[in-house]
């Protein structure tokens, strides 16, 4: 049994809940960087338009902060931290590179594919928590991800790919 007080669920919601606060304005961040490195025109849109979408996930995440009384507050994570890291050296290191743009989808990949994991898990910690509100928000958020994701998808395996090839 541990030795410290049981914060139980809600606490490790709302841990999580900061904890892709966070990732998601180190994401706002970095996206405008994304669209203008990309060399495709169509792989510079979806960064653009993932970016307003990120915007209403930061606002999505402060309606669900405001419902549960809690400040909006991140929480350093480690793990976008990296991502982005290596999504920035792929900038550096293949900038006017053909497979550059090849790089930086699967970089946003790879954010996408955290957050995805990140909603899904918020919003089934909602459902168990009773919180309709909110796993419903998580909800919009997570398809929008996923979205984004399969976009990324079609557009590495068709363009972006055969020009790095
Ligand atoms: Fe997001
Ligand atoms: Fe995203």
């Amino acid at each position: 049994m541990p030795t410290t007080r049981a914060k139980g669920l809600e606490e490790l919601f709302s841990d999580t809940l900061k904890d892709v606060y966070y990732a998601e304005k180190q994401i706002l961040r970095a996206l405008p960087k994304m669209a203008k490195s990309a060399s495709s025109g169509e792989l510079s849109e979806v960064f653009e338009k993932h970016r307003q979408e990120t915007e209403g996930h930061v606002e999505r995440l402060e309606q669900i902060f405001e419902a549960m009384g809690k400040p909006a507050r991140g929480k350093t994570c480690d793990a976008i931290v990296g991502i982005l890291e290596e999504g920035k050296e792929i900038m550096e290191d293949y900038a006017g590179d053909s497979a550059l743009d090849a790089g930086l989808a699967a970089s946003a990949q790879a954010v996408e594919h955290y957050e995805i994991a990140r909603y899904g898990t918020l919003r089934t910690w909602a459902d168990e928590l009773g919180m309709k509100d909110a796993s419903k928000l998580l909800d919009q958020t997570l398809q929008e991800e996923i979205k984004t994701d399969q976009q990324l998808t079609k557009l590495a395996t068709s363009a972006v790919n055969r020009k790095a090839a």
